[in-house]
């Protein structure tokens, strides 16, 4: 392997194996790849490329013009998303909410034509702190919907060829209806759909914007149109009423309680190697303000901890240097591994009770 190649494994392998016991590392000059995570790293890449060359070919004989070609890269079909709703921790009613409002009418478009109370829903937001789970909600949604994710962020249409991001936004839009079922996904809505900017707003920018706005009206209007626009945001009070009002669904995703923790926890340590009655409740007592995203790190701040003690031991040459068997985790790799990942947001700053603020006047549950 080429060293470039070997970053390449290693990146697949932690992201979609991150299993302590086979987790390839590097010290040094020295990598580590276990050959079991090798060979399914080289197998699962090989099928990928294969497949990203065979969905960019069909995307491309859909997009019909440079605009539209732009955004080929950004399309994840729904058996390539790799999230599911049992992948994720806690947000039992998030989930359901979204089953219901989103998953359910573009799997069984038939249940919705008829009569005028069921019509399928074409913009949700979520919001609430950072590393809550909205992304990946996002991606889990559209699995289950078995729909095509676009990820879009304020740059995707605004930085490229900045005087062209109205077309561009067209664009978006006449490409999306041709992939539908298709979710657009948001992130930042804010940051794209944010309060106007007054006399300081470029005019490139109003003019995307309204050609957003417009573009989303035409949606909307078309009730078999199976498209959503799903909106996340760390600051929904940044929104003006006219995107607010696009948005009819506002979910909040709040910050983990010690019960939703463990459930966080337990999804996210489902393949380590951990101590035979590993006190989950105790952790998550432990974790109070964590968010999931926290909690991930701590986690694998936590893994390294086994994987240092080896390297110490092969330093001092008490095992030799190709041992690859690691300890199973205990809970106090975890308490040691908080003094170096602390919780991202203060229960108590000023954004979170402007987002409970938000959440009563706004939201699904205010
Ligand atoms: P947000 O979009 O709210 O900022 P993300 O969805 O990007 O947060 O979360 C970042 C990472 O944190 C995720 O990729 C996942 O690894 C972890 N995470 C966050 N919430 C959860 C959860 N409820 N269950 C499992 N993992 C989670």
């Amino acid at each position: 392997l080429t060293k470039q190649k070997a970053a390449k494994v290693i990146g697949w392998a932690r992201s979609h194996y991150l299993s302590s016991t086979v987790l390839p590392s590097i010290e040094g000059e020295r990598l580590t790849i276990p050959r079991e995570s090798l060979d399914l790293a080289i197998e699962r890449l090989k099928e990928q490329v294969t497949k990203s060359k065979n969905l960019s070919q069909n995307l491309k004989n859909l997009a019909k013009d440079e605009y539209e070609r732009n955004f080929i890269s950004s399309v994840v079909p729904p058996d390539e998303i790799g999230v599911k709703f049992d992948d994720i921790g806690a947000l039992e009613d998030v989930k359901r909410t979204l089953d219901e409002l989103v998953a359910l009418p573009m799997r069984r478009p038939e249940l919705f034509s008829h009569g005028n109370l069921l019509r399928p829903c074409k913009g949700v937001l979520l919001f609430g702190p950072p590393g809550t789970g909205k992304t990946l909600l996002a991606k889990a949604l559209a699995t289950e919907a078995g729909a095509n994710f676009i990820s879009i962020t304020g740059s995707t249409l605004t930085s490229k060829w900045f005087g062209d991001a109205e077309k561009l936004t067209k664009a978006l839009f006449s490409f999306a209806s041709r992939l539908a079922p298709v979710i657009i996904f948001v992130d930042e809505v804010d940051s794209l759909l944010g309060a106007r900017g007054g006399a300081l707003e470029h005019e490139a920018t109003r003019k995307m914007r309204n050609e957003f706005m417009a573009a989303w009206d035409g949606l909307r209007s078309k009730e078999n149109q199976r498209i959503l626009i799903l909106g996340a945001t760390n600051r929904p009070f940044d929104l003006d009423d006219a995107v607010i009002r696009r948005l009819p669904r506002r979910i909040y995703v709040g910050l983990p309680d010690a019960e939703n923790r463990k459930k966080i926890l337990k999804i996210l340590l489902a393949k380590e190697n951990l101590e035979s009655d590993f006190k989950f409740d105790e952790l998550a007592n432990a974790t109070e303000g964590y968010s999931g995203s926290d909690l991930k790190n701590l986690c694998i701040a936590s893994a390294y901890r086994p994987v240092q003690e080896l390297l110490e031991e092969e330093k001092k040459g008490r095992v030799s240097s190709n041992s690859t068997h690691l300890r199973p985790l205990v809970l106090d790799d975890f308490i040691q591994a908080k003094a170096k990942v602390s919780p991202s947001i203060s229960h108590n700053a000023t954004s979170m009770n402007e987002l409970r603020k938000w959440n009563e006047q706004y939201g699904e549950d205010g």
